[in-house]
């Protein structure tokens, strides 16, 4: 059954932070709006199978660490305590639930319509929508937002079944806590979520192709990431890839080799999580009949202003160029609809804040040492440690440090790498700083309220003039 079309100003496919807060900030601009999804629920990767729910896991599993190894030394006993598996995923269960009810929500008191279903291009600013009930419809829209996303990928020869093999999607929903857990990639969903299922008790082996942890973070933050990461007992085989991985009835046997070839050695797994990045997600968008161009790694391709090649089609998020983050897709959306709403949005990608959830957390903003190197700027450098802030003190948190890179002739901030607790609440202060262009000076001579963590930043930012107080 086809249904008339219904005309919107906009039609923005997809859900996700990128698709629902363009939908949102196009409304509020007066735009008659209409979202597609084919989920159940909206809030897309992020909300759904992302960001919240393994931030919760990850939040209350620091709880479970915390009582079992930390209370004691605040003087607090609290016994042995135990996991509750049923508790513990009923509060994920619970937030994810209370965030997409949110976006719903949302989509309702701004009057934009949700047509649940897969959405498709069908020329001339038509979107043709298979209905999750069942039947299709066209909506007809003036302009068109491609907010699809990413989705996991795997490596040849190892198959993801969600049990025994599982991307993060399946590391979300395990039924039980496995004895050991292989983490293939050390990048943020490896560590995070490695550190979610250690803590409850799984023994954590990371496999790394590359000589590092982290790799696009500054050298020094990976370093002592994986420091401090094997002192909680995460175990790293760097420089190695995972050539075949078997299922048997006793789990898994990988076989690994050295990135670089030589020998096999085989490491043996109850669970095996695939964490080797992203990829653009364009299926059954319709994109080559519609002619939308696709880059050479697969993502839409956009004029930095999120036009695509086709009048009309516009893309943001995880699916054209950049960072996969939450809120890099977020800026995007509301950059665009207030594009589209005729104003002047724009999205400065030199100060988009990235952050490990790990325990300590990692936050970072603009450039690292190496980037600095290799564009032969010349730069100073700030450090303070986290183990010289009384707070950090008085929260046996004294593992990490901050860093500042300021330009060495304008002092201008450059960049900055945190390592330590909170770290992506302090990494907020620098964005700031750096998009008003600000110097380290006056990150240095800005009050910041004592005894906090914050204290580190602007001792970091002294010390780039080698004028640190508490050190
Ligand atoms: P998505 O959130 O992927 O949403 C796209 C939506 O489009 C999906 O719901 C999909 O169903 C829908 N869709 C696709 N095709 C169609 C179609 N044809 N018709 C209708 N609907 C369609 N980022 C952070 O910044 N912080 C974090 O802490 C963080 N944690 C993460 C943890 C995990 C485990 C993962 C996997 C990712 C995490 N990310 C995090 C990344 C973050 O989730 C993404 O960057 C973000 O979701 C991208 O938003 P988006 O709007 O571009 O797309
Ligand atoms: P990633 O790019 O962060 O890490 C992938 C890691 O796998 C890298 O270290 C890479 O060198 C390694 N790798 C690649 N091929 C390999 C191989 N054959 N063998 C062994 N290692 C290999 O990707 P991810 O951790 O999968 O996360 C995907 C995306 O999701 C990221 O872009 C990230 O931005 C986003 N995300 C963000 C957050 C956050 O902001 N806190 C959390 C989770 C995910």
């Amino acid at each position: 059954m086809a249904d008339q079309p219904t005309s919107f100003d906009l039609v923005v496919i997809g859900s996700g932070p990128g698709g629902y807060v363009c939908a949102i900030r196009a409304a509020q601009l007066g735009l008659k709006t209409a979202i597609v999804e084919k989920r159940e629920t909206l809030g897309g990767t992020c909300l759904n199978v992302g960001c919240i729910p393994s931030k919760a896991m990850l939040q209350a599993s620091e709880k479970f660490e915390e009582a079992a190894h930390h209370l004691a030394a605040f003087g607090v006993k609290v016994g042995k305590p135990e996991l509750d598996f049923g508790g513990f995923m009923a509060h994920k269960d619970k937030t994810v639930k209370s965030n997409v009810d949110g976006v719903a929500f949302l989509m309702k008191k701004n009057k934009i319509e949700w047509f649940k279903g897969a959405a498709s291009l069908a020329g001339d600013g038509k979107v043709n929508v298979a209905l999750n009930a069942g039947g299709t419809t066209t909506l007809t829209a003036k302009n068109i937002v491609l907010a699809t996303g990413s989705d996991v990928v795997s490596l040849p020869g190892i198959v993801i079944d969600e049990k025994t093999i599982i991307s993060s999607t399946g590391a979300l929903s395990l039924t039980a806590v496995p004895k050991r857990l292989v983490v293939i990639g050390g990048g943020v969903i490896g560590l995070e979520l490695g550190s979610v299922w250690q803590r409850l008790g799984a023994s954590v082996t990371v496999v790394e192709f590359l000589d590092r942890i982290l790799p696009p973070m500054d050298g020094e933050v990976s370093k002592n990431m994986q420091r401090i990461l094997a002192k909680q007992g995460m175990a790293f085989k760097l420089s190695t890839k995972v050539t075949s991985a078997k299922t048997g009835a006793n789990g898994v046997t990988l076989t690994l080799e050295a990135a670089a070839g030589g020998s096999a050695e085989t490491l043996e797994a109850d669970v095996v999580l695939v964490a080797v990045g992203r990829k653009p997600y364009v299926d059954g968008l319709g994109l080559d009949k519609a002619g939308v161009k696709l880059d050479s790694r697969g993502r839409i391709e956009t004029d930095g202003h999120f036009k695509t090649n086709v009048a009309g089609i516009y893309a943001i998020g995880d699916v054209i160029i950049g960072a996969m983050l939450a809120h890099k897709a977020e800026d995007e959306g509301m950059a665009l609809a207030e594009r589209l709403a005729g104003q002047a949005g724009h999205v400065n990608y030199d100060a988009i804040p990235s952050v490990v959830y790990t325990a300590p957390e990692v936050a970072a903003i603009g450039k690292t040492e190496e980037e600095l190197k290799t564009a032969g700027v010349a730069y100073k450098v700030g450090k303070f440690p986290y183990m010289a802030n009384g707070r950090a003190r008085a929260m046996n948190a004294t593992d990490g440090f901050v860093k500042i890179l300021a330009d060495a002739k304008t002092d201008r901030v450059l960049g900055c790498h945190i390592v330590g607790a909170d770290a992506g609440h302090l990494i907020a202060e620098i964005a700031i700083a750096m998009e008003f262009g600000a110097s380290s000076e006056d990150v240095a001579r800005t009050c910041h309220a004592h005894p906090t963590l914050s204290e580190s930043v602007k001792e970091a930012a002294l010390s780039v003039a080698g004028r640190a107080i508490h050190m």
